[in-house]
């Protein structure tokens, strides 16, 4: 039986159930991320759009576009963060701290060059986003790839000068 996880909103109206395990899990250090959640860092996990159902609260689930391929969705009734749909390449994120008894393993930080907080973890740290690369790679087999209004995907080894040795 594949694994099964709860999220949803702080008040309980908004629920969720998410199945099976994140295609990526990678710190933001955006200023849109950071605005959104009112947080240092966004803590980001995806997951296959089909994965993630809404089952309570879907009239109470509000809406905002920040752009075409980022679909911010929220807790009208406690304002709380529930999740960002990806339509664009079909994956939705959900805040993985809204993820009850969820195991957070992040992978790589990006948009690292507008960090306001130092993470000395060893992970790979990337300035900004890759460009678009390998997209014809199943995105399931790539080991990370992120979002943001735009797309990206590819292997961090393919453009180490984005690195930040952090
Ligand atoms: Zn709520
Ligand atoms: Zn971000």
């Amino acid at each position: 039986m594949a694994n099964t996880h709860k999220a949803g909103c702080a008040c309980g109206a908004v629920q969720l159930e998410i199945t099976g395990d994140p295609t990526v899990q990678v710190y933001c250090h955006c200023s849109s991320c950071r605005g959104w959640l009112g947080a240092p860092i966004h803590a980001a996990s995806l997951w296959p759009t089909p994965n993630v159902k809404v089952t309570k609260g879907a009239d109470k689930l509000g809406l905002y576009k920040r752009t075409e391929n980022s679909h911010r969705q929220f807790c009208t009734a406690c304002g709380a963060p529930v999740l960002v749909g990806h339509p664009s390449f079909g994956m939705t994120d959900v805040p993985a701290g809204s993820i009850q008894g969820f195991t957070y393993r992040p992978t790589l930080h990006v948009h690292y060059g507008e960090k306001v907080m130092v993470v000395r973890d060893g992970l790979p740290k990337f300035k900004d986003l890759q460009k678009p690369q390998n997209v014809s790679a199943p995105v399931a087999s790539t080991s990370w790839y992120v979002f943001t209004g735009g797309v990206h995907v590819g292997p961090p080894s393919a453009d180490s000068a984005r690195m930040v040795h952090a």
